[in-house]
């Protein structure tokens, strides 16, 4: 496994990749790696030959600058990971190295970015699409993995490389959640031991035949604060904010 910091070096060795008829599998991730980012890994290493995980947090997708701050950390531990699910790239950008031109954005808000997480998040999703095209081009993939946990962020990257015709394949992964429900997130490291329990109210809620409103009001009295639940693309999709903690779920509607 090779750990490369230079997006035209790692560009230049993806290239040299392809020309020797490999197939590239890509894993764009912002590290805290869990066993969610751990599936995405395996399924690219089933279905390619070489894996590329990229490990970025990415600052213009941070609507909120704490969120940002406080993102967790967690490096050694990643790097164990990434090794264990025989990746062969890791691609870790210094902070700065991705953004030469003084964080000028690229993708622009439409529909479907602006609803949902994006009507709470604004400039969350353009953020998210400037840094993964900006990816596609320096990690130019066969391939590239995104886990249904963020259903939105699935469908505008789907809508991202049909509208600008970039020849990668889109795989979406299911969602890996805790034995109680809860969804993996690297933030719910960010959780007491007591909210981790109630957290996972969440999925428990979103998977019940209520009404929208009543899974809402449900989660409300237990002490979230509910930023949506809302149906689209046949999911029942949710952010609830949990002392502090964002954290966003998703269903198919039965
Ligand atoms: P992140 O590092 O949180 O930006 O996530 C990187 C990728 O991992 C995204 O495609 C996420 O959708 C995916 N991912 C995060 N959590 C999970 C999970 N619990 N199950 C499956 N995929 C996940």
């Amino acid at each position: 496994m090779e750990i490369i910091n230079n997006p035209t070096f790692i560009q230049n060795k993806i290239i040299l990749e392809k020309s020797n008829n490999k197939k590239i599998g890509f894993v764009p991730t912002m590290g805290a790696l869990h066993k969610g980012h751990k599936k995405l890994l395996t399924q690219a290493r089933k279905e390619n030959d070489i894996v590329v995980l990229s490990i970025y947090v990415n600052p213009t997708q941070f609507n909120d600058p704490l969120d940002f701050q406080k993102y967790p950390k967690t490096w050694e531990d990643d790097i164990a990971l990434a090794n264990d699910a025989q990746v062969d790239y890791i691609f870790a950008p210094d902070q700065n190295s991705l953004y030469p031109d003084n964080y000028r954005y690229f993708i622009d808000e439409n529909k479907n970015s602006q609803i949902l997480c994006g009507a709470f998040r604004p400039g969350h999703f353009k953020g998210m699409m400037t840094i993964v095209l900006k990816l596609f081009q320096i990690i130019p993939c066969h391939r590239a993995y995104f886990g249904e946990k963020d259903f939105q962020q699935l469908q505008l990257i789907k809508d991202m490389v049909n509208s600008f015709f970039i020849p990668v394949q889109i795989v979406s992964v299911e969602t890996v959640r805790e034995e109680s429900g809860l969804a993996l997130s690297s933030r719910n490291s960010r959780l007491s031991v007591e909210d981790k329990k109630l957290a996972s109210q969440i999925h428990l809620q979103l998977s019940q035949n209520k009404e929208l409103s009543s899974i809402k009001k449900a989660l409300e009295d237990m002490g979230f604060e509910v930023e949506y639940v809302e149906e689209m693309w046949g999911r029942k999709l949710i952010a609830a904010y949990l002392n502090g903690v964002r954290l966003i779920d998703n269903v198919p509607v039965k």
